[in-house]
C-alpha cells in the first residue's frame, strides 16, 4: 500500500491529484489510494468531483490549517499515508515537515520555506531537518516543480549524458499565455509578487552578485512563444545548483513578462500595494499584499480563459563529455494552455508543476529515489524522472546550439 496525502487545493493541488488518479489506474502500486487535505475543504471537494468524473477514481478530502501541527499529526496518523505532498504555500513548510517527523510519514514540496514577514526565500531553514529526517529513517524531498523541480533534473541530465562539467547555466521561464485579464498572476498572487519584486541575484565565480528587481532585461525567441522579453531574477533553485554543480561559474535565471504586467505591478509597487508589513486600516493591522491577492483573479480560475503556451528550459555551457571540446545545449519542454485545461480543468502553470509533484512523489513512492534525510532533487538519478515527464505531459527536447549564449 501506498496511499499519498496531498496538502493545497489550489492550482497545483489539483493538477497533481488529477495525474495521481490517472496513475492510480494502472499503476495502483504506485498511488494506492489518494487524499487532500485544505484549509477550504470546498475546494478539496471539487477537485475530487472532478477527477471522479475524468476517471472514476475516488480521492477522500478534508479539511485542515497546516501551521497547525497537532491538528494536522493527527490527521495524519488517522489517514496513515506513506508519504505527505505539500501543494500549500511555501509558509506551511516547515509545520508540514514538523508533522511528518512526528507521525513517520515521507515528505515532498515544490517551494522552499519563507518566513511571512520578509521575502527571503532560502533553503538552510529545510536543510536545517536533514538530520531529523535521517534519525527517523525518512525521505523528504525539496523543490519538485517545474522551477525548482525539473529545471535541475534538466541539468542533472545535461551533466550525465551530454556535459563533463557546467561553466555557465541560463535556465529561461516564459509563459507566453494570454488569460484575457488586465492583471493577474498564474500562481498564487501573494508568493509570486513577493519573488518578482524581490532584488535580482545571480551566481558569479563563487558569488552572489545582487542587482535591483526587473532591471536587467533581455529579449529572447521562444519556440511556440515567439520573442520576449525576459528578465534577470533570483530564484530558489540557484541556491541548490549552487551547492550540486559546484564547478558553475555563473547560474542565472530569467522570466518573461508582459508591458502590461510590469506597468500594473510598477503602479501597484508605488501605491505601496505589493508591501509585506502592516498597516493599520479602520482600526486594524492588514498587509496590503494579501489584501491584494484578495482582489485579485485566483490563479486556479484562469484556466478557462488562457490560451498560449509555456516554454521554460536551460541553456548550459561546457566541457562535453565525449571530449569535443566546450558544447552548449539548450533543454526545454512546451506546454500548451487550453491542453492542459482539457485534461485537468487548469492552466499550463499549474500544470508544469502540479505534474513534477506527482513525479517526484511517484520516484519515492516507488522506490526508484530513496534516501535519509532532507534531499534536493539534484541528488537523485534524473533518468526515471526525465522518462515520467515523457510519458506524463511534459514532453522535453534538447539540441545542441552553434555557441554560448552572447549576453
Ligand atoms: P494556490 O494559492 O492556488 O493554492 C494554495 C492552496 O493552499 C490553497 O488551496 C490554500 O487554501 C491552501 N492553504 C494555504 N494556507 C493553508 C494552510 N495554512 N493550511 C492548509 N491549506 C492552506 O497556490 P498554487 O496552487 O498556485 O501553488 C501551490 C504551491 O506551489 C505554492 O507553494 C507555490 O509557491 C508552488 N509553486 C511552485 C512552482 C514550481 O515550479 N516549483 C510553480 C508554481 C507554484 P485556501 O484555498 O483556503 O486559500
Amino acid at each position: 500500500m501506498s496511499k499519498v496525502l496531498v496538502i493545497g487545493a489550489g492550482g497545483v493541488g489539483s493538477v497533481a491529484v488529477h495525474k495521481m488518479a490517472q496513475i492510480s489506474k494502472v499503476q495502483p502500486e504506485i498511488f494506492s489510494h489518494i487524499s487532500i487535505a485544505s484549509r477550504t475543504k470546498a475546494k478539496c471537494d471539487a477537485i475530487a468531483e472532478s477527477v471522479r468524473a475524468r476517471t472514476g477514481v475516488t480521492v477522500d478530502t478534508y479539511t485542515i490549517d497546516a501551521e497547525d501541527i497537532p491538528a494536522l499529526s493527527a490527521l495524519i496518523a488517522r489517514i496513515g499515508p506513506k508519504l505527505v505532498v505539500n501543494l500549500a504555500l511555501p509558509y506551511q513548510d516547515l509545520t508540514i515537515m514538523e508533522a511528518c517527523l512526528a507521525t513517520g510519514t515521507h515528505y515532498l514540496d515544490t517551494a522552499n520555506y519563507e518566513p511571512r514577514d520578509e521575502a527571503k526565500f532560502e533553503y538552510h531553514w529545510q536543510w536545517a531537518y536533514h538530520d531529523r529526517f535521517r534519525e527517523k529513517g525518512l525521505m523528504a524531498l525539496l523543490g519538485s516543480g517545474f522551477d525548482p523541480g525539473v529545471t535541475s533534473v534538466f541539468t542533472m541530465w545535461l551533466k550525465k549524458h551530454k556535459l563533463k562539467t557546467i561553466r555557465t547555466l541560463d535556465i529561461l521561464d516564459c509563459n507566453g499565455g494570454d488569460h484575457g485579464q488586465p492583471f493577474a498572476t498564474n500562481f498564487n498572487p501573494e508568493i509570486n509578487i513577493r519573488e518578482v519584486t524581490a532584488p535580482a541575484r545571480h551566481w558569479l565565480n563563487g558569488a552572489w552578485v545582487e542587482t535591483p528587481a526587473m532591471t536587467i532585461r533581455e529579449n529572447f525567441d521562444f519556440e511556440g512563444v515567439g520573442p520576449k522579453n525576459m528578465y534577470l531574477m533570483y530564484h530558489e533553485e540557484l541556491e541548490s545548483l549552487a551547492r550540486f554543480v559546484p564547478e558553475a561559474e555563473r547560474l542565472r535565471f530569467w522570466m518573461t513578462f508582459g508591458d502590461a504586467y510590469i506597468q500594473h505591478l510598477t503602479v501597484l509597487q508605488n501605491v505601496g500595494m505589493t508591501r509585506i508589513d502592516p498597516v493599520i486600516y479602520e482600526g486594524r493591522e492588514i498587509i496590503p499584499l494579501q489584501f491584494l491577492k484578495a482582489v485579485l483573479p485566483e490563479p486556479s480560475s484562469l484556466g478557462s480563459t488562457t490560451t498560449g503556451k509555456t516554454n521554460i528550459g536551460n541553456i548550459a555551457t561546457g566541457e562535453a563529455l565525449d571530449g569535443s571540446g566546450e558544447k552548449t545545449f539548450y533543454i526545454n519542454n512546451i506546454c500548451d494552455h487550453e491542453d492542459a485545461f482539457h485534461e485537468t480543468g487548469n492552466q499550463a502553470v499549474s500544470y508544469t508543476t502540479g505534474v513534477p509533484a506527482m513525479i517526484g512523489a511517484a520516484m519515492m513512492l516507488s522506490g526508484a529515489w530513496s534516501g535519509e534525510g532532507v534531499f534536493n532533487i539534484e541528488q537523485f538519478d534524473p533518468d526515471p524522472f526525465m522518462d515520467m515527464l515523457n510519458r506524463h505531459g511534459l514532453p522535453w527536447q534538447v539540441k545542441e546550439l552553434a555557441g554560448p549564449l552572447q549576453f
